[in-house]
């Protein structure tokens, strides 16, 4: 994994929020400085950290989290949507028949990046030519020949001709149309007009569909810098940070990359050719706080936020006046909200990480019967559990297809479930009750 001091320390950070007794100001504080600590430390801009934790203290402070969710979850999910703020916007990459046009300075990355992202093409099926317009050095060329014929591409060089922008159109002219072609471009060790005018005369020729900056994480935070630098001189439709595997200063280089406006395409995450993966910022959040594909959970958790019946089945719960008909709300809303074990991954304090999938099956299972045992009620029953006794326990059984155990295995969940929202919720001992109860095959309590 990569940025893994910096994951490890807002993982640290959430488990924090997860385990403190209540989310108060002190927590509030704690927080907020372990998240500077550990954005600074990744080298992420000052300015922008103390930013983006003011804003995770004043939306902390004046936001109200949506019904049926705790301030535990919420403070957690404002910290993820801030984090994920800074790293820019998602956008699609095609793999198909383009031309692509890679630049950037010495030794960033660029030769080793245009054979990965062949390879990505013809693994999708599309066929790539690799041209080499590094003129100025045989052994570049020599390089990407090499990368070639291991991703088992196409290839042209013309290793007399000294300007980039004949060998661009030369070949261009050697592959047919349906070809994928990347451009590897010559470096420099800074940016000057030779490197401006080679890569406009290559510009010139190529018309390319993605003009890449190729940029190496180590740079940090002046990555934004060398990007809008190149943004101004060239045009940029994406860049590619390399060497993120190696770099403690990724963050940096993340943040001020998508600060410079430029999306990030790819990141490199090693020397090796199938070492280059697409950056999706929001999948790379989710992966970095240890949270699972959090998108479309977050996606359902803004339905419910207008949800009334939600609304009303929280309120009930909070006032003791919780009935089935309340659970089953609550249970509904769960399996609207997608897959069980994604749902522990987004609430850490529900004891997340401890729990094997075969007990989340277990669990998620255990929930589906509750749900059509409760669709087996009366509306009577639904609204006063108290008048379930033997015989009507029976009838519920049989009109579900369950056996009566199971029927007060449910009615049990249900009392457990009320006295936790009796504001005992956090409470050590009912949560261990719980914890228990999922073990042995009941269900975890909704959050
Ligand atoms: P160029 O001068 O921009 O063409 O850079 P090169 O492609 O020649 O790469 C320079 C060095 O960086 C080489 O030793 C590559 O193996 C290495 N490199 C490139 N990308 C990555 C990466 O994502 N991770 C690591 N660890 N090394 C990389
Ligand atoms: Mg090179």
């Amino acid at each position: 994994m990569v940025l893994d001091s910096l994951g490890k320390s807002l993982r640290a950070v959430l488990q924090k929020i997860a385990r403190g007794s209540a989310v108060d100001d002190a927590l509030l504080a704690e927080v907020v400085r372990d998240i500077q600590r550990a954005l600074l430390q990744a080298d992420v801009n000052v300015e922008l950290t103390l930013q983006l934790t003011e804003r995770v203290k004043r939306r902390a402070k004046e936001e109200k989290p949506p019904a049926g969710s705790s301030l535990r979850d919420f403070l957690i999910r404002i910290i993820y949507e801030e984090i994920r703020g800074i790293l820019g916007k998602d956008r699609t990459f095609e793999f198909r028949p383009r031309r692509i046009l890679l630049a950037g300075l010495f030794g960033q990355g660029k030769t080793t990046t245009a054979g990965k992202l062949a390879r990505q093409f013809q693994k999708k099926g599309v066929r790539v030519g690799l041209i080499a317009a590094d003129v100025h050095r045989p052994a570049a060329i020599d390089q990407l020949e090499q990368l070639a014929r291991k991703v088992g591409c196409e290839f042209y060089a013309n290793r007399s001709e000294r300007r980039a922008d004949a060998v661009v159109r030369d070949g261009l002219a050697a592959f047919p149309p349906h070809f994928a072609i990347l451009v590897d471009t010559a470096g420099r060790s800074a940016i000057d007009a030779e490197l401006i005018t080679e890569l406009k005369t290559i510009h010139g020729v190529l018309h390319p569909d993605e003009t890449i900056l190729v940029l190496d994480a180590a740079m940090g935070q002046s990555a934004g810098r060398s990007a809008k630098a190149f943004q101004e001189a060239v045009g940029l439709t994406g860049v590619i940070i390399t060497k993120l595997d190696g770099s403690a200063k990724g963050g940096g280089a993340l943040s001020a990359v998508a600060a410079s406006g430029a999306p990030i395409l790819f990141v490199g995450t090693g020397e090796h050719l199938d070492e280059l993966e697409r950056f999706d910022p929001t999948r790379f959040v989710s992966r970095l706080l240890g949270m699972g594909d959090l998108q479309t959970l977050l996606e359902r958790f803004e339905d419910l936020r207008g949800k009334e019946e939600a609304q009303k089945a929280s309120e009930h719960l909070m006032s003791g006046r919780f009935t089935l008909r309340d659970l089953r709300t609550q249970l509904n809303s769960l399996g609207q909200m997608g897959s069980f074990s994604k749902l522990l991954s987004f609430f850490p304090g529900l004891g997340s990480g401890k729990i094997d999938e075969s007990k989340l099956n277990e669990t998620q299972t255990q929930l589906k019967r509750y749900r059509t045992m409760l669709d087996s009620m009366t509306p009577g029953e639904l609204d006063d559990a108290t008048i379930i006794k033997s015989e009507r326990a029976h009838r519920i059984a049989r009109g579900s297809g369950h056996k009566p155990p199971e029927v007060r295995a449910l009615l049990k969940y249900y009392e457990t479930t009320k006295k936790a929202a009796h504001g005992i919720a956090s409470n050590r001992r009912i949560r261990r009750q719980l914890e228990r109860q999922m073990t042995q095959g009941g269900a975890s309590p909704p959050p």
